[in-house]
């Protein structure tokens, strides 16, 4: 008997025995969106792309930096010296990788107002976004469509993972209210490690995989939480909220956010600066300068804090949480520097 070569690719998975022909089959068939394409999207991404997934959708609003490549796997340092947007530069690695599944690329931010749209036709989302309110508009998106979502969160040498099945328990349960800008620490302000980027997005990987396998009873249902610097690994247990406001409730804050929220970042009028409207909780401004102190020059003032960022660019933060960005005039990039640096 002889096996085509397509069979031989996926035989060393359709072996293992929870997913066999048939789970190959069903792996084969479905489509996974990765909602951001950085360190958990590039190894998620590549994982799934090896182990067959049908489809691929891969967002980003991002471009390739130097400062990825430390651990962002997919990318090189053309991608880097070119400036490659992610999804684009990630979708020509996978293709190389495997050429007979389908990519698609959207080179977007994601809002409450295309969320839908980009996601729309997926059977699993991995969550690879950096940041809480992208979390948040996930989740509600997750639950208005019930379509499960894989959150993996990483900083520093350590993060956590667990599948949301788009129904009750789900993410609001653990965070009901995205923490104030400047409360957390991000990538940006405390680095991360490649080693914990890769083993949460291989977790991550490994859920989707079962789920989309049809081995949905072996997805956990803890919180998995990794300190590979303190070595230690602990399964949180998690029931959910009874009161959760979204998988209770029903109230998708963050998915019905109006249009004047979806316009809370602007270009400003003649220069080359993007606002980003306030949360309107009050900022700790000088647990930010601690924070930014590692990242470049920073000024305090007794309004707002400034932080210097290459390129001539400034990200000022004011008291009310609001923030000028300067140096950009386009929407997602000021987003994006937004959540890298203050978190949201
Ligand atoms: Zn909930």
């Amino acid at each position: 008997m002889t096996i085509s070569r397509s069979d031989e690719r996926y035989l060393r998975q359709s072996q293992f025995n929870a997913i066999g022909t048939q789970g190959q089959q069903r792996i084969e068939a479905s489509s996974v969106a990765l909602l951001g394409c950085g360190a958990l999207g590039s190894v998620a991404g590549e994982l799934l792309a090896r182990a067959g997934v049908g489809k691929l959708r891969l967002i980003d609003r991002d471009l390739v930096e130097w400062s990825n490549l430390q651990r962002q796997s997919l990318y090189t340092e053309a991608d880097a010296i070119n400036a490659a947007a992610k999804a684009e530069a990630a979708a020509t690695h996978l293709r190389a990788i495997n050429s007979s599944i389908t990519i698609d690329e959207h080179v977007v931010d994601i809002t409450p107002a295309n969320i839908a749209m980009h996601l729309a036709g997926v059977d699993l989302v991995i969550d690879a976004t950096d940041n809480f309110s992208a979390r948040l508009l996930l989740n509600d998106w997750s639950l208005q469509t019930q379509t499960p979502w894989v959150h993996g969160g990483c900083i520093g040498a350590g993060g956590q993972v667990r599948l949301f099945t788009g129904g009750s328990p789900c993410f609001r349960c653990l965070l009901p209210h995205p923490p104030a800008p400047g409360e957390t620490a991000t990538c940006d302000t405390a680095g991360v490690i490649g080693p914990a980027t890769h083993l949460i997005a291989s977790l991550q990987a490994c859920e989707a995989i079962k789920w989309i396998s049809g081995n949905r009873s072996d997805v956990r249902t803890d919180v998995l939480s990794v300190d590979l610097w303190g070595n230690q690994m602990r399964n949180i247990r998690f029931t959910g909220n009874e009161d959760c406001i979204a998988c209770v409730q029903h109230r998708y804050d963050f998915l019905n956010a109006t249009a004047a929220e979806g316009e809370a970042a602007e270009t400003l009028c003649g220069r080359d600066a993007v606002q980003i409207a306030g949360s309107g909780s009050r900022v700790d401004l000088q647990r930010v300068a601690r924070a930014w102190g590692s990242v470049g020059k920073v000024t305090e003032a007794r309004f707002f804090v400034r932080l210097a960022l290459p390129e001539e660019q400034t990200l000022t933060l004011f008291r009310d949480g609001r923030a000028v960005i300067s140096g950009v005039r386009d929407i997602a990039h000021a987003r994006s520097l937004f959540d890298r640096y203050v978190g949201s």
